[in-house]
Parts: structure tokens; sequence; C-alpha cells
């Protein structure tokens, strides 16, 4: 099942290479849990120094105009020097977000954290994890987990707080209850991310080359036998959303480098109250998603990422700019329902909510890779900007690998 979009009928996300919302820094490779979908070789040495952190800070910002730094790995919590990696970010007037899996996370460390300038967390909590008490969990289960972050992150206060999963093929009809989790809590959640599996297909329709040798790709982590579902795309998970929930519409997306009508990143935003069951009025339209990246780039002369709650819960402000966008005019109709049922609902706060769906790489059959157009993910390798979905490519064969379609069999 896949749901059917015009990518034209949508807001292209401005972002580009030189100029993007976010930009992706690996402190390290060092890791404290197994995630099945890692892109990552698990490397308890790699730690990097300040100075080769800076240096990858210096490529960032000669090279690339951001709102924020993704701090990832491995999980950057593994870094003894973590606090001072968030500090020299925000000194640079960055805005420091952790990308972990929460394992090494403790109020006490958030605290510090948030003192040396951390502004938001996305934590990666899936069902493929071996994440000791929780090992064997559905995505169902996983919530309560969801929940004591999220109930951390806001106690703390004045937090950015994401969840990431990556969805596989027998993950996927869970999306709706991560949706609809995300949606009780849309007062302490502000973005749920879900990731499409992808991985390198061993024995599957092409080989791989790089500088015109042919290599084994078996040693990256993200190489998996044929039999694996690879091919999720970001509207087969809209679909299944939207089986659930009807209303649900994206409004923006980043298309891909090789088909302009692919959704690699696909937003929607939506506007609501907290409780059980959560409120939804709304999603916010193309024109308003426009309006907020632009508007911000006027103001800072950068695309705007992860805003802070006090922002966020400014929903029912963002109701007056109805005339521009048909999302927020069917939103604010929504509200004022709501508030002639009961008058008390008009006093409720409204906040703002992303879901962002997110499918990497797709090899197409000519041996083409459709990566994102205008990655925001983007890292540091060797002193140049690399995708940081294939990262262990040029670490171990010194440049991106070539898919190439196997010949034919000859039948003769
Ligand atoms: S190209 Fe790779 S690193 Fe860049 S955004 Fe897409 S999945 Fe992430």
């Amino acid at each position: 099942m896949t749901a059917r979009l015009d990518h034209r009928t949508l807001y292209r996300l401005p972002w580009s290479l030189p100029d993007n919302a976010i930009s992706w820094l690996e402190p390290t490779a060092a890791c404290n849990l197994y995630c099945e979908g890692c892109y990552r070789t698990n490397d308890p040495r790699s730690h990097k120094t300040l100075s080769e952190i800076e240096a990858d800070l210096d490529v960032f910002t000669s090279l690339r105009t951001c709102d924020g730094i993704s701090v990832a790995g491995g999980d950057p919590l593994t870094h003894p020097d973590v606090a001072q990696i968030v500090a020299m970010i925000a000194q640079r007037g960055l805005k420091p977000i952790l990308n972990t899996n929460g394992l090494a996370l403790s109020r006490e460390l958030l605290v510090e954290l948030k003192r040396a300038g951390l502004k938001g967390l996305t934590l990666h909590i899936d069902s493929k994890q071996r994440r000791r008490g929780w090992n064997g969990k559905s995505e169902v289960e996983l919530n309560a987990l969801r929940l004591q972050f999220a109930e951390m992150i806001a106690e703390v206060g004045d937090l950015s707080c994401a969840f990431n999963s990556t969805v596989y093929d027998d993950t996927l009809e869970s999306v709706p209850d991560i949706v609809a989790w995300a949606q009780e809590h849309i007062d302490i959640v502000h973005v749920v991310v879900f990731i499409a599996f992808r991985s390198a297909m061993l024995g599957g329709p092409f080989d791989y080359y790089v500088g015109g040798e042919r290599v084994e790709l078996g040693e990256v982590p993200y190489a998996t036998p044929a039999s694996a579902r690879t091919d999720i795309q970001s509207t087969d998970i809209l679909a299944t959303i939207q089986e659930r929930f009807p209303d649900f519409a994206p409004c923006a997306y980043l298309n891909g480098t090789e088909r302009p009508d692919s959704f690699k990143w696909l937003l929607a935003g939506r506007l609501g109250a907290p409780g059980r069951p959560g409120r939804i009025d709304g999603y916010v339209g193309p024109r308003f998603m426009e309006l907020a990246q632009t508007t911000h780039h006027f103001r800072h002369g950068r695309y705007l990422a992860y805003s802070g709650p006090r922002v966020l819960r400014r929903g029912r402000s963002l109701l007056l700019l109805s005339p521009v966008d048909h999302g927020l005019r069917s939103a604010a109709a929504s509200y004022l329902r709501a508030a002639a049922r009961n008058p008390l609902n008009a006093l409720k706060r409204i906040h703002f909510q992303s879901v962002m769906i997110i499918q990497p790489i797709d090899v197409l059959p000519d041996g083409r890779q459709n990566m994102c157009d205008g990655c925001p993910d983007m890292t540091v390798w060797n002193g140049r900007l690399a995708w940081s979905c294939r990262l262990e490519e040029p670490q171990r064969y010194g440049a991106f690998v070539q898919t190439v379609p196997k010949k034919p069999p000859t039948t003769h």
C-alpha cells in the first residue's frame, strides 16, 4: 500500500549543500548499544580529540550555513568531553542537538549539557535494538520508554524533544501507534521521525565499484543479504499513517537527486492539544511551511531547525496566519468548533509538532543512486562534506561506492 502524492502540490524545503537547516557532527563511532539499522561500525577507540572536532566544525562553518548541528555517532554520550563539544558548538552561535540512544543519559548529565548550551535531543528508540530491559518489546510497549525520556527532558525544560525510529517491513504497521502516542503527548514531544530501513544488498542485482575496481561490500555495516526488504518508500509509511489518521497531510518535502518526484524527506506539521485522546486541530499546509522557512532565513540568514518548546506551544497565534494557508484555515475552524462544544477548549494551549518521514538512498535499476537532494545530514570526511549515511565507504575504500547492474547472464 502506498500513498499517491504529487510533489508539485507540496513545498520543496529550500535546503541545499551550502545553505541548510542542519549538519551532522560525528565526535565518535563508539556506541553502547546495538541497533539493527545502524550505518556505523562500533569502534570504542574512535573518539575524536577536541581539536579534531573544532576542525570538523570549521569545515561546516566555512562551507555551509546552518542553524543546528546534530551531534551523532556512534553515541555522542560515550565521548568523555560531550559537554565541551556541546559548548564549542553553542559558542559558534549554532544549536547543538544530541542524537542519542539515551542509555547514558541521566537527569544530572542533561542539566550539565543544557548549561553547556544544548538546545535539544533526538532519541533513537526502536524495537530492533538490544536494549537491556526492553529487548523483545514491541514499538507500542516502547512508548513507555519514550515517555520516560520525554518527561525527563520536559522537566529539565526549554529543550527540543524528538524521537526517531527505523521502520522495517515487520514494524511498518506499528508506525500509527507511535504517531498516536506522539499526538497524545504533543506538549512535550516536538518531533517524531520515521526512517525507512536501507541497506546495500549482497547477492542482489548490483556489483559495487570504486575507481573502476570491484569491491566486496560485505565489510560495511549496512550490507545485508538481498532477502531483507530495503525498498520501503516514504509514501508507504504515509499510507500506513493515513489508514489510521485519514487527515494526516504532509506539507513539505525534499526530493531525490535522481528523481525529482521522490520524497526523500516528507514533512507534516500538526497543531493540537495533549490528552487522551489527543486532540489534533489540523495540519499546516505548504504556504505556512514556506513562510516559516523563508521568514526565518530573511531574519536570521539561516533555515530553521529545531524550534524550542516556548515557540512550539504558541499554536494559537499561528492560527492568525490562516488567511494565507489552507491547512491553518481548517485547523482554525476545528479549533473554533472545539471551543463551541466546550468553551474551556478555547483556553487550552495549542502545540505544534513535526512528523518527518525519511527515505534514504534508493538505487535505481540502472545503478543511479537517488540520494536526498540538499542532504541535511552531511558530515565531514577528510576536510570535505560527505553523506553521513555512507561514511563507511570513503573511510574503507577512499571514495563512495558506485553501483553497477550485474550483466544479464549469458545463455551460452
Ligand atoms: S543522503 Fe543519507 S545522510 Fe543525507 S539526509 Fe539522506 S539519508 Fe541522511
